[in-house]
């Protein structure tokens, strides 16, 4: 069996913003990337690609798709795959982040907590539900709080594992405020571990990223993980 390693297309970074030119380049250099092949498929091929997979999948379990009740479930799980709930896979979607010069000369920690997440785990595309602790002590830059909101989002709207999401995220801020003081944690129900398999419906998973002095000051580490 071959395995698909991350690979770097020239035509992969073309008509993308700056912003996410360079957060792709990070995470490639890091080998924090989603394992990713260019396949050189546009929209609507991968729209109508996975409605016909779909429609197989549907087939095979027996399911009716004449039936009024289905009939459109290929074309909603491909429209869902592509536009929403992995739209993350396609840096063109990265949001747009305005990023300003810290005039104000903040240097105390700014916490975003509770940021909502909702992503899908890779090895059972099911729900991965949580949320997101984000804190960075600025440097030269600032950052809009929605924007790290949005830059959550991005990245959950992949196929994730949850330590891969948290690494991300990290990365991804690190790369836009030029600084390496930031962190994540992500509390997180999977629901691969709820609705099957062990069918535990009480635990969640935490994970966490730190950079720069929430690694290194442990005063620092407390007051962002207290
Ligand atoms: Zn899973």
């Amino acid at each position: 069996m071959t395995t698909a390693h991350a690979i770097t297309c020239p035509d992969v970074t073309t008509n993308l913003s700056a912003e996410a030119a360079m957060v792709q380049k990070a995470l490639t250099d890091k080998g924090l990337e989603t394992p990713l092949v260019h396949n050189g498929l546009d929209r609507d091929e991968k729209y109508a690609r996975i409605r016909d997979a779909f429609t197989e999948i549907a087939q095979v379990l027996g399911l009716d798709l004449r039936d009024d009740s289905l009939r459109e479930t290929p074309h909603r799980i491909a429209k869902m795959y592509v536009d929403e709930i992995f739209s993350g896979l396609d840096y063109a979607k990265f949001p747009s982040i305005s990023v300003i010069d810290n005039k104000m000369q903040v240097e105390e920690m700014v916490c975003i907590d509770k940021i909502d997440l909702v992503s899908t785990c890779e090895h059972h595309f099911v729900t991965i539900d949580g949320s997101a602790r984000v804190a960075y002590i600025p440097r030269h830059r600032i950052i809009g709080l929605s924007k790290i909101n949005r830059i959550v989002r991005f990245f959950s709207q992949r196929p994730q594992v949850q330590e891969r999401l948290t690494q991300q995220i990290l990365v991804a801020l690190q790369t836009l405020l030029e600084t390496d003081d930031v962190a994540v944690t992500v509390n997180a129900v999977h629901y691969c571990v709820k609705s099957r398999g062990v069918m535990d419906s009480n635990s969640t998973t935490r994970t966490t990223a730190l950079g720069g002095a929430f690694k290194t000051d442990a005063s620092t580490r407390g007051e962002f993980l207290g």
